[in-house]
Order: C-alpha cells, then sequence, then structure tokens
C-alpha cells in the first residue's frame, strides 16, 4: 500500500497560506534598480536580502545527492531546524505523539517538549540492534512519527536498511531516518527508496563529514509532497546568504573521500588501541566518526582528561550507556595524545591500586 503522507499533517498546516516575501513576488527579469524590499541601497556585499528557496544551493546538493531539488529542505539552523519542523508540520501540540529510539540524540525529545508533544522512547536491544516490532507497538493512531538515527549517536551503530524499510512499510506515519553520520558508514543512506516511501524523511548535515559545523547548514529529503510543507512552515529566509555561498563554494571544490578515509581508518585503530586497556571493557563497533568506550570509573577517566586538556562526552548516566565515554575520532596527533594519556592514566592506576 503507498501511503499518503498528507493523510498525517496537522490540519491548520495543510490550510496554511505562506507568508510571501518581497523576493516571492519577483518573478524573473532584468532588474537593475532593486526597490521592493526596503533593503539599504549601499552595497557592503550583504545588503540584500538571500534567495528564500535556495535554488542554487539546492541545485548543487540535488546534483550531490542523486535527488530532485523539489524533493530538499535546507536549514540555516542546522538538523537541528529540520527535526523541530517535523513536529510543527505533523504532530498536534498536547494530542499527537512520537515513538523514538532510546538511547539516541537528543534534540528528538527536547524538540518534543517544546513543541508539547508526548514522547515514547523505545531500548535498543542489548546489541544495539533495532526493535521493530517493539517500535511499532509503541505506536498507536495518535503516534505521527517515529525516529531512527542511523548510525545512530550515541551507540554508534547503523541498522540495516532492511529493518528501517519494514519499519516505513509497517508503519501508518512518517519515519524520519537522521542519517548525520552516514559518510562514515559501509551501511547505505535510505535518499533511494524515497521514492517508494514517500512516508520517510531523510535528515543529513554538513556539520559532520563535510567539516562545515560552523556553518549551520542541515538538510532534510523527502518526496516532494512533503518537502513543499517544510517550506512552507520555515521562517522566510531561514539560511543566510554567506552560508549558502559557502556550501556551494564547499561542494564545488571539495573532496572529502580523503578526510572521511583517514577518519575510518584512525577509528578502527583508535578503537584497536582501546581495546588493549585493562580499564576499558568494550569498544562499541563503530560506522560513525565516533566510538562509544565502556570504562571502569569513567568520571574518572573523564576527569583525567580534562586535567589534560582533552575533552570526551561522558555519556555514563544514559540507560544502557552506563559506564561509557563517547570519544570523537580526531587528527592521527589527537587520537595518538588520548591513546598516550590513557595509557598513562592505566599506569598510575596500577601504580595506586
Ligand atoms: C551532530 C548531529 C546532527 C547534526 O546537527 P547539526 O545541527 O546539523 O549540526 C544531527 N543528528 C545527530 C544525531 C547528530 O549527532
Amino acid at each position: 500500500m503507498t501511503k499518503n503522507p498528507l493523510d498525517y499533517v496537522r490540519p491548520n498546516i495543510l490550510a496554511l497560506a505562506p507568508y510571501s516575501t518581497a523576493r516571492d513576488e519577483f518573478k524573473g527579469g532584468d532588474i537593475s534598480v532593486w526597490l521592493d524590499a526596503n533593503e539599504s541601497p549601499y552595497d557592503n556585499g550583504v545588503n540584500r536580502y538571500p534567495d528564500p528557496h535556495q535554488h542554487q544551493l539546492k541545485q548543487h546538493i540535488a546534483e550531490l545527492k542523486g535527488v530532485r531539488p523539489e524533493q530538499i529542505f535546507v536549514g540555516g539552523a542546522g538538523s537541528d531546524e529540520a527535526i523541530d519542523l517535523v513536529y510543527r508540520i505533523f504532530c498536534r501540540p498536547g494530542e499527537d505523539n512520537v515513538v523514538a529510539i532510546a538511547p539516541s540524540y537528543g534534540v528528538y525529545s527536547v524538540a518534543a517538549a517544546i513543541n508539547d508533544v508526548e514522547y515514547r522512547g523505545v531500548q535498543l536491544r542489548s546489541d544495539f540492534s533495532l526493535p521493530v516490532n517493539r517500535l511499532l507497538k509503541a505506536a498507536d493512531p495518535r503516534t505521527k512519527v517515529i525516529w531512527i538515527c542511523s548510525p545512530n549517536n550515541p551507540t554508534a551503530n547503523a541498522f540495516p536498511r532492511a529493518d528501517i524499510a519494514r519499519l516505513a512499510e509497517a508503519f501508518d506515519g512518517i519515519v524520519v531516518v537522521d542519517e548525520a553520520y552516514i559518510d562514515f558508514s559501509e551501511r547505505g543512506s535510505m535518499l533511494d527508496v524515497l521514492d517508494s516511501y514517500p512516508n520517510v524523511i531523510v535528515l543529513q548535515t554538513f556539520s559532520k563529514a563535510w567539516g562545515l559545523a560552523s556553518l549551520r547548514l542541515g538538510m532534510a529529503f523527502a518526496c516532494e509532497d512533503v518537502a513543499a510543507l517544510f517550506s512552507k512552515v520555515k521562517y522566510p529566509y531561514n539560511v543566510n546568504g554567506s552560508t549558502q555561498l559557502k556550501v556551494i563554494e564547499h561542494i564545488a571544490g571539495d573532496d572529502i573521500a580523503e578526510h572521511v578515509a583517514e577518519i575510518i581508518r584512525e577509528r578502527d585503530a583508535l578503537a584497536a588501541m582501546l581495546r588493549e586497556l585493562p580499564f576499558v571493557s568494550e569498544v562499541f563497533p563503530s560506522d560513525a566518526n565516533f566510538l562509544l568506550v565502556k570504562v571502569a570509573g569513567p568520571d574518572e577517566v573523564y576527569d583525567y582528561l580534562v586535567e589534560n586538556g582533552v575533552i570526551v562526552r561522558n555519556r555514563s548516566r544514559l540507560l544502557a550507556c552506563e559506564g561509557c565515554l563517547r570519544v570523537t575520532v580526531g587528527t592521527p596527533q589527537e587520537n595518538a595524545r588520548v591513546i598516550s594519556l590513557l595509557k598513562e592514566y592505566s599506569g598510575n592506576n596500577l601504580q595506586t591500586s
């Protein structure tokens, strides 16, 4: 059964007539005098409003990702903007709910709370695999969205595409797949199923593999109807002009393959070295640019690293991540420094115990 994603949209959003900017009314032509938007006429490089539809940027992203420009939403506050829009488009405050894997990225639940939407976390299996049936069981007729993060933050594993596809087939609602780390994974992206699964939304970002976290450009990919809803609900000029230009420059000029390959090599080497340390009980397999590492005394290890100028993420108080630190893969020099510090820590602890 092919689903119509418009069935899941809030009625007020379906009926919404979006704000029309000065530049929406402009239909093209050879204009040399711009007096339509109350801008300053003095050219300082940034005095004009940017393209509210990000046409050029979407053209570049479409080519890069092998999708049509009409399937793309871009947000100038990173993926967080797309996450918030999912709630605002599909979930009626105080009525609807969402289901999500747990543990996962914290923004899904915060955005749910902001939008007054009930958030139902479903624990991953103990091997961190996807509990498809339990996710479906947690849903009821008021569940509009299921959140999947693959590769998942913080567990680092990606889920089989077939599991996600099965969920999208069985669930009568929207399945969002957050692929912030997909470039580091051998499992393919779900972008190529968007035409067969109109209830799937894929999130990606320029913040991780592309190394452009400071520019804050996030993306959502969906069928044309859903992408059009994102455009309707977003803030009119939601991506600033400098970011649009910068990202186009990086897409046209950068080849990220070498950096991604180095991060993957370093990740696997770092994992192997961490496994040698006596206070490390587990390094979970990673499809991302970070490692989830289970240690004895996580707070002590964390503090020791901080004292020595290295910061990692302490995830040890997260259900199912007890004892775990999350370590981002750095440059070869940075990773070597972490390993040497941890060896030193382990030596110190042997002496004192
Ligand atoms: C880092 C990350 C993002 C990206 O966030 P941006 O706001 O685009 O920088 C999205 N999802 C997950 C799970 C992440 O870990």
